[in-house]
């Protein structure tokens, strides 16, 4: 089935998340394929390690160097010719002709009958095969050590050369976002800078007569708007490139001449507000001139109303490209929720990301929670453990999709799926946690 945002399947008045999701990565599949036709060189561009933090990686990859580039001591302790070694506990008493450093191999050779004292990740010398660890030992001097025959096999406590890396093989696969074990792995090779895709530009707007910048005074019924603050901090954490288009009134011409300046810009506009049912009737109608955008009705909470789709390339825009749009419901949790369920894996995904979803684990609910069968809940809670260490949650106050408090002040979405009923004290429920050691 083609996945077009106005296909009637998706309009209807309960649409399933796993549906809606399903929909958005089949269009930026769509969108992929469309850009690749067009071809642009400027997709990619050459970073220092260290600017690449979060950055996708564009290309495979390959080691320059075997790693380890020799073999070497995985212990401190003493290397020898394991043939000594066998199945019977008698006593191997080996002579120690010197030391071997880290970074400072030892040149001769070692003949039967006898070690070298060799520290952790010196060079393996010639003749040695094997490493028996300080601790093992029955006996040491100065000059001789001794343990039993059977204590450990030939090549223990050996890395050999090429074990976690072989040179030309990839280290690191395109697609990656990059973390920091990513940038450690590729300055252990001697690479200084990766090829990675350029960064997304993501305009974002908030919609709304009500709605104030931060440094305006508050009149009579008028909000801080806070959307753009959250937004900016969700896409902050993807090191995109942000295009701040401001906050635009409910009013046809303003909306449109703002959704034209952003898809001119930007590769993906987000926008919060006006797609309610009360106000999307003119947002639609704007909407539909400038591309295929659908208005959805998802069975989720908080975060019904959800306008999805692209808008067309705008005259001037180069390469002619189109816009990805997500029409996220005004209420500050629903951005929040929309953005983790919906926007975050369309971004990863068109930026070519090979993981788009964030890790779901189990906890035991502290508590009872209540729960309509019918739509996927997205509840904000605290991730801790109870007295036998394991993992459980509770919810965080009041859980109105416009109240952010519960949302700063938790840890974790409760995930509750479509079909689920009440959830009891002791069941456990699948979590998503906002923050992660990456
Ligand atoms: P709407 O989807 O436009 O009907 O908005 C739903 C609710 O969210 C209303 O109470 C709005 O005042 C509120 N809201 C909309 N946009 C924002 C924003 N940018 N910041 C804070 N609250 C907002
Ligand atoms: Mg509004």
């Amino acid at each position: 089935m083609k996945y077009s945002p106005n296909n009637p399947i998706l309009l209807t008045s309960s649409l399933h998340v796993d549906e809606a999701r399903k929909a958005i990565a089949q269009l930026v599949n769509e969108l992929i394929a469309e850009s690749n036709a067009i071809g642009d060189a400027s997709d990619t561009e050459i970073v220092s390690l260290d600017q690449a933090i979060n950055r996708i990686l564009a290309e495979d990859l390959l080691s320059p160097i075997d790693v380890p580039a020799a073999d070497n001591s995985a212990m401190d302790g003493y290397a020898f010719d394991g043939k000594c070694l066998g199945t019977q506990s008698a006593t191997v008493s080996l002579k120690m002709i010197g030391t071997a450093f880290a970074g400072k191999p030892y040149e001769g050779k070692i003949n039967p009958g006898e070690c070298l004292k060799i520290m952790t990740g010196a060079v393996m010398p010639a003749g040695c095969d094997t490493v028996i660890p300080q601790e093992f030992t029955s006996d040491q001097t100065d000059t001789h050590i001794e343990f039993p025959q059977n204590q450990l096999k030939p090549g223990e406590n050996r890395r050999l050369r090429g074990e976690d890396l072989q040179q030309g093989k990839p280290a690191i696969r395109a697609g990656r976002l990059l973390r920091p074990s990513d940038l450690g792995l590729a300055a252990s090779l001697g690479i200084a800078s990766l090829k990675v895709k350029r960064k997304l530009k993501v305009a974002i707007l908030s919609s709304g007569d009500e709605l104030r910048s931060l440094g305006q005074t508050l009149d009579a019924g008028s909000i801080y708007d806070s959307n753009r603050h959250s937004l900016t901090g969700l896409l902050n954490r993807l090191n995109l490139e942000i295009i701040d288009c401001g906050i635009v009134r409910d009013d046809p011409t303003s909306l449109k001449n703002a959704f034209i300046d952003a898809a001119t810009k930007a590769d993906v506009l987000i926008s919060s507000g006006g797609v309610s049912v009360g106000e999307a009737d003119f947002t639609k109608q704007i909407m539909q001139e400038l591309g295929d955008v659908g208005f959805w009705k998802i069975a989720m909470r908080p975060g019904r109303p959800m306008a999805f789709g692209v808008f067309k390339p705008i005259a001037g825009k180069s390469p002619a490209r189109k816009t990805l749009f997500f029409g996220l419901p005004g209420n500050p949790v629903a951005v929040m929720v929309t953005f983790y369920q919906f926007v975050r894996s369309a971004l990863l995904q068109l930026n070519g990301a090979n993981q788009t979803e964030p890790p779901i684990i189990q906890a035991i609910s502290e508590a009872p929670i209540r729960k309509k069968p019918g739509r996927t809940e997205f509840q904000r809670a605290i991730l801790g453990r109870n007295t036998d260490g394991r993992p459980t949650v509770r919810l965080t106050g009041s859980q109105g999709a416009g109240i952010l408090r519960s949302m700063s002040e938790a840890n974790c979405f409760v995930i509750l799926a479509h079909d689920q009923g009440n959830i009891v004290a002791g069941d456990w429920v699948d979590v998503a946690l906002f923050d992660g050691l990456l």
